[in-house]
């Protein structure tokens, strides 16, 4: 019997069987990635086996968390938004130009991390209800951080309209260096563009074509807009759903085509009165980066905080993958739709962020994972 790997083998073979296993990654061999830019886009595609084998269809993750500058899928919109910028001349490294963004933190996040790659400052608002572990990063990032308490759009304090404020305060002032720039996530076209360049086409060519559904939560819209008109005009049949979190308009707005329930339309709670553990998605407005792709969605799915942690804990017991909570959402709306569609189907979602950046939040009530058969799927898939 072994007690210790190091009796496994003899050097020489250990040394054999390790090449071998090495080998298997063609592509990941000599290369060399330029900077962080590099290591942002061509993540993999995960098949989720534990959802394969409880529905029965294929499901499959876009792990957008391995993108390597700020690990979520803000990184191709941050980057393209700074590359865009930089085009047009909005932009010059260590002149004092400072980038201001409203973000729930993933977007505040990437953009900190290029910022500093590329000679830039950042200025980050954001909604003081955020898993702290965002806006600490973005300290230790070196971005200039304000909290603000969660608002109305209509509040001039909201955290996106307070970006927008600072930005024109910045280039106001003539004993500031640089320019203020406002990234304007929610309205600019670099947003839906980086997933229609890059994720839409990516999950095109990792899955050769052959998927069934497509399934995104959605904050500015950007990822499902731009992966939906990337992928409808390559697959009309695709089936588009939204999954959407407690106290978000959206569900409503694929629905009715309004951002409010018509039944209860004075009584429907707004996100930012919600007490939802949910980051990242769910909104209340209509923004141009949901808009743009809004007709392609075909139908949308309302996933509650209690479920959303049942998949989160199902993931790491059953498959070792520990996600934060938009990406759980995902994985419950991927699992209902794969009950509603029936066996050998394949859908494909994403896996935005890590279960890292939500310990204080999120994971923080949570059990401990017990072992196998701890955690059940009845009440998501019944
Ligand atoms: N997941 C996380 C963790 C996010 O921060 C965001 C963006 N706020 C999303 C998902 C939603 O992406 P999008 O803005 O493209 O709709």
């Amino acid at each position: 019997r072994l007690s210790n790997t190091s009796k496994l083998s003899d050097p020489a073979t250990l040394k054999k069987s390790l090449i071998e296993f090495f080998d298997q990654f063609e592509g990941s061999k000599g290369e060399v990635k330029e900077g962080i830019e590099g290591c942002i886009g061509g993540t993999p595609l995960i098949k989720i086996k534990s959802l394969s084998e409880a529905t029965g269809c294929e499901i499959l993750a876009k792990a957008e968390f391995l993108n390597g500058a700020g690990n979520s899928p803000k990184d191709r919109v941050a980057l393209n938004i700074i590359e865009m910028a930089e085009k047009e001349g909005l932009l010059i490294p260590h002149s004092g130009d400072t980038i201001y963004e409203g973000t729930v933190g993933s977007t505040g996040i990437s953009l900190a991390a290029i910022c500093r790659a590329r000679g830039y400052k950042a200025h980050i608002c954001m909604p003081d209800d955020m898993a702290v572990e965002k806006s600490d990063l973005l300290l230790k990032l070196g971005a200039e951080v304000e909290r603000v308490r969660p608002a109305p759009i209509v509040d001039q304090n909201q955290f996106v309209n307070l970006a927008r404020t600072r930005a024109a305060e910045h280039t106001a002032d003539p004993n500031k260096p640089g320019r203020g720039l406002f990234a304007d996530q929610f309205e600019t076209e670099a947003n839906w563009n980086a997933h229609f360049v890059g994720t839409g086409p990516e999950i095109y060519d990792q899955t050769g074509g052959r998927l069934d559904a497509f399934v995104s939560g959605a904050g500015t819209g950007g990822t499902i807009s731009g992966v939906s008109l990337f992928l409808k005009q390559k697959l009309p049949e695709l089936k588009v759903v939204l999954a959407d979190p407690p106290g978000s308009g959206l569900y409503n707005r694929v629905k009715f085509g309004v951002m409010f329930d018509p039944k209860e339309r004075e009584g429907t709670r707004r996100r930012h009165q919600v007490d939802t553990i949910v980051e990242g998605i769910g909104i209340n407005r209509v923004t141009h980066n949901f808009e743009i792709g809004r007709e392609l969605i075909d139908d949308a799915v309302r996933v509650t905080d209690d479920q959303a942690i049942t998949m989160a804990r199902w993931l790491v017991e059953n498959d070792g993958i520990f996600i934060g909570s938009s990406s759980a959402v995902n994985c419950v709306a991927a699992a209902k739709l794969a009950k509603q569609l029936g066996p050998d189907h394949r859908i494909v979602t994403l896996l935005c962020d890590s279960g890292a950046r939500h310990l204080s939040k999120f994971w923080a009530n949570t059990e401990p994972i017990g072992g196998k058969n701890d955690v059940s799927l009845h009440e998501i898939l019944n």
